[in-house]
């Protein structure tokens, strides 16, 4: 390690051990795919061919250090159905990627377009990397080489990647450029949840936790709820978990529960988030934020609050988790943070899911209005952008639990039988080849 200009196989794809099988989320996203496939009666051949992924490249890549050093990364694209429209996901750089979790993460994202009715198919793309221990131009360095490397396989018409964990507006400007410079021409479409000075959309960097929140309105009013005062616990303070709650608690909403991946913080009467991310990037942490008490992770997702709001990573309602969990709703931010097991529990309780193919779509589909809007390179106002987002979000939620009503099922199993079933079709009608 260290030695300059030396090629280090620093980042190899290997399980992490302190994945349990519990987490495993390609397993567990083709366990709930089941459930929906056994009742739409898909053949046995249909259900492998939709839980294939059609592509899946990896790439092992050198990147040049700070220091001197030369280290190898390594970094997926895999591309599960396009069978509705060209393939679409985020890019997540962090030190548990492997390429089962981004072959379960693109088929979420076939799933997801196809329950909003986003005319895209699903993939997901990662790197096996952390970013926190690199600097930003070793993050460009990275960002550009690995761009350069799935080139082949991505295009605005192709396959268009987007944020996700560690991942933001910067590193799509970068991703971005690459392509366009490449390309000798600038390709706006190339990528989504890019600035807006540069063909992105108004609404995009809140638009995931905007559109959770209409989901969260939808599940209050049937369940007789009042957001106002409610008390709200988010797991995950980034991109989604902050703006989730800001816009609750700017609506007046007690965010009670914060956390980040070293622990959480806890007040009863409620924290501001904006003041939370001030103290966060004073000193670099949420924790020791002044009035609030120190907790666990664990603690955080078990505190009795009106709705729970996962929107960190996978697997972390575990069935322990399940067992204790004190909310009302539960709005999955985060894509697969429930494990079949707790997903079995949390149903016997009679909690209120909202899946996540569901609950974090508004990401995508703002990513949608962005690549629409890229095309034609005649933008919307934000207000636009919002309206059209709640529209589509709301009427989705009407259309997973009106499923679930007429077919006794809960809201996961509804959602994915709405999904499947649009994905089946769409796969059948284009025929196969040859
Ligand atoms: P981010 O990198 O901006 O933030 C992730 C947050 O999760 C950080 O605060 C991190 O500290 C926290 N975290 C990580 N591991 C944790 C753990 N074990 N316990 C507690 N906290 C932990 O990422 P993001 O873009 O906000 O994405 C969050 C989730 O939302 C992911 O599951 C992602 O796939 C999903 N999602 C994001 C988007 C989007 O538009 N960004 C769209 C759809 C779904």
């Amino acid at each position: 390690m260290g030695k300059k200009n030396s090629y280090e196989k620093v980042n190899k794809p290997v399980k992490k051990q302190t994945k349990t099988e519990e987490s495993n989320v390609l397993k567990n996203t083709i366990i709930f795919f089941t459930r929906a496939a056994e009742i739409l009666k898909l053949e046995d051949e249909w259900q492998s061919l939709l839980t294939s992924c059609n592509r899946s490249l990896q790439v092992d890549f050198p990147v040049k250090m700070d220091d001197g050093s030369i280290k190898i990364f390594v970094g997926y694209r895999v591309q599960h159905n396009n069978a509705r429209g060209p393939f679409k996901g985020g890019i997540r750089y962090h030190p548990d990627v492997s390429l089962d979790e981004i072959k379960a993460l693109s088929m979420l994202m076939t799933w997801k377009c196809a329950v909003v009715n986003i005319p895209f198919g699903g993939a997901k793309g990662g790197v096996i990397c952390d970013p926190k221990k690199m600097s930003i131009s070793e993050i460009e360095r990275l960002t550009r080489r690995f761009t350069s490397e799935i080139m082949p396989v991505i295009g605005p018409d192709y396959d268009i990647p987007a944020p996700d964990i560690n991942t933001n507006e910067q590193i799509m400007s970068w991703i971005m450029d690459t392509y366009s410079v490449c390309a000798g021409k600038r390709v706006m479409g190339i990528v989504t949840g890019k600035p807006v000075s540069i063909g992105g959309s108004l609404g995009r960097r809140e638009a995931t936790a905007r559109g959770c929140v209409y989901v969260v309105m939808k599940a209050a009013e049937k369940l007789h709820l009042h957001l106002e005062d409610a008390r709200i616990v988010v797991q995950g303070f980034g991109n989604v978990g902050f703006n989730l709650a800001d816009i609750m608690h700017r609506w007046g909403a007690r965010i009670i529960g914060i956390s980040e991946l070293e622990g959480g913080i806890y007040n009863k009467n409620g924290l501001s988030p904006r003041a939370v991310l001030e103290h966060k990037r004073e000193t670099g942490s949420i924790l020791g934020y002044s009035g609030s008490e120190t907790i666990t992770n664990e603690k955080l997702l078990t505190l009795k609050c009106d709705v729970l709001v996962p929107a960190a990573i996978e697997g972390t309602i575990t069935k322990e988790i399940a067992e204790n969990v004190q909310a009302k709703i539960i709005a999955e931010a985060a894509n697969g943070p429930t494990t079949p097991e707790a997903d079995e529990i949390l149903r016997q309780r009679g909690l209120f899911i909202i899946p996540d193919i569901l609950a974090n779509a508004g990401g995508v589909t703002v990513s949608y209005f962005e690549w629409v809007q890229d095309s034609q390179s005649f933008f919307w106002t934000e207000e636009q952008v919002n309206e059209t987002l709640e529209n589509i979000m709301k009427s989705s939620f009407e259309s997973v639990f009106t499923t679930a009503q007429k077919q006794d099922i809960d809201m996961r199993t509804s959602a994915y039988v709405i999904a499947v079933d649009k994905v089946a079709d769409a796969t059948r009608k284009l025929g196969l080849f040859p």
